[in-house]
């Protein structure tokens, strides 16, 4: 082990991981287009972006001109009483791009912190409406299992009960109200039965529940799991019915990744908050943003108080320039077609994994594939073998999946797409 390794080892926590027994990392010295260099000479094709941010691939040159430019500029000035071209021109940028009605941008600094503000915009809105008419304030929140939505302790309560972290912070997470994950997949109708479970659930709770939230369509770190149009649609036309805002935690699948622009196109809705973050930098850094209609942004203050958020890095230009550059290239490109070759490709080239004996399941979307196992896999032992293929795909639990970059060739895809039975 080179020494960094062994003072990394030593002293640095992973996503997830023990100080005592740690998953093995692997050092990397640069990463440029889809291909990631390890400190060893060993060339790896990259199969994740970086969790579904780096959809332009590695150092792109007219990303890297974007931050060396505001650079020259300022790296970063406090967003309380100042404000600068770089966080204007990408909140320009989002409200063109989202759905009209989403008009008002708040700059968060990770996607958790992104899911926390809209928690508190909703919690917020029904606290000012509470105090003109009279009712108890709704605050709680609603949304279906198998969800991930972040590592803080709002955006905690909304994961998923079983394998999030509940069990661990059971005694101080707010207790929230969960409908199974809908079965009806990507493509299908919905299970009537699914909805009126939810129908009844907000009739009980009408008056207690803020909002219902979701990652629409595609669930992600919760066991990327593609769902019904149909069933998103109807859950959005209940939460109408029942005055329950609606957020959409488009954090993985924005910019493109599922094959639309924003997922909730899919089943052509609207929501009243929208998270966004990953892939909105390019995966060059840190930044995410929650956006949402007029109603809930003048309703947050109808009692004349403030959105109580505000983080040190709030709308940092850095993070800002690149990020509308990164949309730029996105909008300039040819992102539609790419991402639709990459899942034909996915489709035939995984579609051969659905009879192996140890494979339960094969599904895509847009540039998103995922092979799930019967067994949980050794990530470990397997992450080793892809490695030594020269790919890195980083499975979890019994999932395989991938989502490249979108500028990947297609021999490239190819090679992710064999080195997958490598894992099986
Ligand atoms: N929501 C979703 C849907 C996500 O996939 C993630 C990240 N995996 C988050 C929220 C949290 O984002 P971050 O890791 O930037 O805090």
């Amino acid at each position: 082990m080179s020494e960094l390794g062994a003072f990394d080892r030593a002293h640095i926590w992973h996503p997830y991981t023990s100080m005592t027994d740690p998953l093995p990392v692997f050092e990397v010295e640069s990463a440029r287009g889809v291909r990631i260099y390890l400190r060893d000479g060993r060339e790896l094709i990259d199969g994740m972006a970086s969790w579904w941010c780096a959809i332009h691939g590695y150092n792109h040159p007219e990303l890297n001109r974007a931050a060396e430019e505001q650079l020259g500029r300022m790296a970063h000035v406090m967003f309380g009483g100042l404000t600068h071209a770089p966080a204007v021109r990408l909140a320009r940028s989002l409200i063109d791009m989202t759905p009209s009605a989403l008009q008002h941008v708040f700059f968060a600094d990770s996607g958790s912190v992104a899911v926390e503000v809209a928690i508190k915009m909703a919690i917020q809105f029904h606290a000012a409406r509470a105090e003109q008419t009279g009712r108890p304030p709704a605050a709680r929140l609603m949304t279906i299992r198998g969800g991930y939505h972040g590592d803080t302790f709002g955006a905690m309560s909304v994961c998923d009960p079983v394998n999030g972290m509940h069990e661990r912070f059971a005694q101080v997470l707010p207790e929230q109200l969960f409908l199974d994950r809908p079965t009806a997949r990507f493509g299908e109708s919905f299970e009537a039965s699914e909805i009126e479970a939810a129908e009844t659930l907000m009739r009980r709770h009408r008056d207690e529940i803020a909002a219902l939230i979701l990652e629409p369509i595609v669930q992600g770190a919760g066991g990327m799991w593609f769902y019904s149009a149909d069933y998103l649609r109807e859950m959005a036309a209940l939460c109408a019915r029942y005055d329950i805002l609606l957020i959409a935690d488009e954090i993985a699948t924005g910019f493109g990744r599922t094959g639309r622009m924003f997922a909730c196109e899919h089943a052509g809705i609207v929501p009243d908050i929208m998270c966004l973050g990953k892939a909105l930098t390019g995966g060059y850094m840190s930044l995410a943003a929650t956006l949402t209609n007029e109603r809930v942004a003048l309703g947050v203050s109808a009692d004349g108080g403030v959105l109580a958020h505000g983080p040190t890095f709030m709308a940092n230009p850095l993070a800002a320039a690149v990020a509308d550059e990164s949309i730029r290239l996105l909008q300039a490109s040819s992102w539609q077609q790419r991402v639709a070759s990459i899942e034909r490709q996915l489709g035939e080239e995984l579609g051969r994994y659905s009879d192996h004996p140890s494979v339960s399941d094969v599904r895509v979307l847009g540039a998103i594939g995922v092979v799930e196992c019967k067994e949980e896999i050794d990530v470990a032992e397997v992450q080793r073998r892809f490695v030594e293929a020269g790919v890195w795909l980083r499975p979890f639990g019994k999932l395989v999946y991938l989502m490249p970059p979108y500028i990947i060739e297609p021999e490239d895809l190819r090679r992710l797409t064999d080195a997958i039975a490598l894992a099986l």
